[in-house]
């Protein structure tokens, strides 16, 4: 079911307005068996590489874009790692409306890139960073009737949200802790409005301690600065000035988490961990949030048998130049039996 169906009475989409949606939502929570029996909690990773255009922006864009129409905008455009621009380029073709997307030059996954392409967005990669590209939009769009979709358009966090509540249904109740990779800081900030307003109206008994993870080269959270290069090998969280950085950080604070960083080495060891023993190809900047887990348990944060949801933002499937580096690589064998078994077997 989509999160149109099934919490519409959540988010701000009055009846009778068009409503723009792709199906987003209803991703898996999926248990991690060998990971919990190694750390000793119970781990479950969401699944948000299974909404329509393979990560969580969806859930965003689906109430941003169908706010856009209804608000009569000619066009939608968004500064981006990546996946916004994936993500709003689909749901405006969808809505008949154009869209244009800002990416940083070569900082970009392929398969993100193909995406905005084939949707027939306007592509503009520029000399410059994510944070860049963020400050000419936000120029843009005072002078346009042009509807900005990046995570500070607040039905983006609107939409977002829903994450925690399929969350807490699923489980019966709310996990103890919630870990997430933290960029611009609108998911993790989306995720705390969720869980807040689902223990207000009683359909879950707390709010799980937030953990947001940034990466060593990108974590002005943590630093307290803003990053002037910010760098990782996760693309889609390498932000050095993150639009909802201090909303985000209370909210992590104040439920008893907070923020940290992990290294690239951190976070390439948790996605080869993820898909070599649990099956699970995610991007790398998902896999931040297994990553920071695994340290957080080190630490003493996390206690024995708590309950623990990683959200895994994005598939693997956008970044294949990252995935085929990392890997043993192709066996080249004439078609001959005999050298084919031995290949197989050795
Ligand atoms: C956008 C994105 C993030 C970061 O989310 P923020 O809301 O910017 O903090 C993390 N992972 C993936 C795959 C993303 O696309």
């Amino acid at each position: 079911m989509s999160i149109i169906e099934r919490y519409r009475e959540f988010l701000p989409l009055p009846d009778g307005e068009p409503i723009v949606t792709l199906g987003e939502g209803g991703t898996p929570l999926v248990p991690l068996p060998g990971l919990s029996e190694r750390l000793g909690v119970d781990v479950r990773v969401k699944l948000e590489g299974s909404n329509p255009t393979g990560s969580f922006k969806d859930r965003g864009m689906c109430v941003a874009v169908s706010k856009a129409m209804q608000e009569g905008a000619a066009a939608v455009v968004c500064a981006s790692t990546g996946n916004t621009s994936a993500s709003a380029a689909a749901y405006a073709a969808r809505a008949g409306l154009r869209a244009a997307v800002l990416v940083p030059e070569g900082r970009i996954a392929r398969g993100k890139l193909a995406q905005a392409l084939v949707h027939g967005a306007r592509v503009v990669a520029i000399d410059g960073s994510f944070d860049e590209a963020l400050d000419i939009v936000r120029v843009l769009v005072d002078r346009h009737k042009i509807a900005l979709v990046n995570s500070l358009n607040p039905f983006r966090l609107e939409g977002q949200k829903t994450g925690a509540f399929e969350i807490c249904d699923e489980l019966g109740r709310a996990p103890d802790v919630l870990c997430i990779p933290v960029g611009n800081a609108g998911n993790v900030s989306a995720y705390s409005m969720g869980f807040t307003e689902y223990h207000q109206r009683e359909r879950a008994p707390k709010v799980p301690r937030l953990y947001g993870f940034q990466a060593a080269g990108a974590a002005p959270l943590v630093s307290g600065h803003p990053v002037e290069r910010p760098e990782t090998v996760a693309t889609a969280i390498r932000i050095g000035k993150p639009a909802r950085g201090e909303q985000a950080l209370s909210a992590m604070n104040d439920s008893g988490g907070g923020v940290a960083a992990v290294t690239d080495a951190e976070i390439l060891d948790a996605y080869r961990l993820l898909a070599r023993t649990e099956g699970i190809f995610c991007e790398p900047a998902s896999a931040a949030s297994v990553a920071g887990l695994i340290a957080r348990v080190g630490s003493g944060d996390i206690s024995p048998g708590e309950l623990v949801v990683c959200v895994l933002t994005g598939t693997g499937l956008k970044d294949p130049d990252l995935a085929s580096a990392g890997s043993e690589g192709l066996i080249r064998l004439p078609a001959d039996y005999d050298a084919i078994e031995d290949a197989i077997l050795s």
